[in-house]
């Protein structure tokens, strides 16, 4: 039997990009419930950031990427919604997404419609699951109705202008912030029925200018230090705050008995893979996402694109700011 081998981008302790090593790993053949996939395109999140950093500490040496697209060259035994040949697409839990080749649990992969290609398949399931399970599955008490006002922060970050463009298709009236007047006009042109620059303007007073006082019914808020106290300032009563990401540093620990003056507020920290723990749940949100991409609804915007051995560059591109939309790593 050959052994295969493939590029890999790999951490062997928690750091800044540099730490980001190109290293050749050995691939096998897949065990049960397993699939080996070959890449096309790889994904690139905010969250392989928290892991490089090691604000999400990660046992090491490990190699990282949560998101990639390409064809499936060998499956193993129990999986049957995959077969080799396959065109495929995945946000995954274990990470290992930045190479060209490897093994993986098969539970996380779904087959990828002809209409979509790799580079998009690539960039739009990590990114296109949270937008998804943010704005139908985490939506405060009674549901979001058409005409409900939502307050999404980072709205020109990949999961942002996914998020904008659905919540149009929902009817939702989204009020997106973002750090540049060039990034709020993207806001604006995918979706967004407001755009807030926060870097220069007080979003909580524009938020109740906006609603006339009565503030909005759910805050999406993955930013955390820097947005958290503000963003409850923004609800409505009853309103819901979920939280799910620290672009900005993690939100300082507070008390529950805040909630109580502000408007019972309701609070949620949530987390992708609590919603695709499950190969069904998967399906059914990937299902959602792909017929709102096939359709039109939902464009995924590639705006940067790096080759696997800059992974550092784009690394320090996402943490500076310079991104907007999606990011691809090309192989
Ligand atoms: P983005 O493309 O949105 O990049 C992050 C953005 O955050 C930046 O472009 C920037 O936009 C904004 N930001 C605000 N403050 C800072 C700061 N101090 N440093 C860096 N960026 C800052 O990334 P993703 O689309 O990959 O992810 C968006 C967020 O969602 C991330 O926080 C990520 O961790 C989170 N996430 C959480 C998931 C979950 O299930 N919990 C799943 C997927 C993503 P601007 O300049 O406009 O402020």
């Amino acid at each position: 039997m050959t052994t295969l081998t493939s590029r890999a981008i790999q951490i062997d302790q928690h750091g800044g990009p540099e730490q980001l090593k190109l290293v050749q790993i050995s691939v096998g053949e897949p065990g049960p419930g397993e699939i080996r996939i070959r890449h096309h395109a790889v994904g690139l999140n905010f969250i392989d950031v928290y892991q490089r950093s090691g604000l999400y500490p990660m046992q090491l040496p490990v190699q990282l990427g949560m998101e990639a697209a390409g064809v499936v060259e060998a499956v193993g035994e129990g999986v049957t919604h995959l077969k080799v040949g396959d065109r495929a697409a995945y946000a995954s839990n274990p990470s290992g997404s930045y190479c060209d080749l490897r093994v993986m649990p098969a539970q996380w992969v779904c087959k990828l419609p002809d209409a979509i290609n790799f580079e998009t398949g690539a960039a739009m399931m990590l990114k296109g699951l949270t937008a998804q399970y943010l704005l139908k599955r985490t939506q405060p008490q009674g549901g979001l109705q058409p005409g409900d006002f939502v307050l999404f922060h980072a709205a020109a970050g990949g999961v942002g202008l996914i998020a904008c463009q659905w919540a149009k298709a929902m009817g939702l009236r989204l009020i997106g912030t973002a750090g540049s007047e060039q990034k709020c006009a993207l806001a604006l042109t995918n979706g967004a029925q407001y755009a807030i620059n926060y870097v220069k303007e007080d979003f909580l007073a524009r938020v109740k200018e906006i609603t006339a006082g009565r503030g909005v019914k759910a805050v999406y808020d993955s930013v955390g230090k820097d947005t958290w106290d503000k963003s409850l300032d923004c609800l409505a009563p009853f309103g819901l705050m979920a939280s799910f990401g620290n672009a900005s540093g993690p939100v300082a620990p507070f008390s529950p008995g805040i909630l109580g003056p502000k408007g019972s507020l309701y609070v949620t920290r949530q987390t992708l893979f609590t919603h695709i723990a499950t190969r069904e749940t998967t399906q059914t949100m990937a299902d959602d996402l792909f017929a709102a991409v096939t359709s039109g609804q939902v464009k995924i915007h590639i705006e940067q694109r790096y080759r696997l051995e800059d992974v550092q560059q784009a690394h320090r591109d996402l943490e500076a700011r310079k991104t907007t939309g999606c990011t691809v790593l090309t192989l």
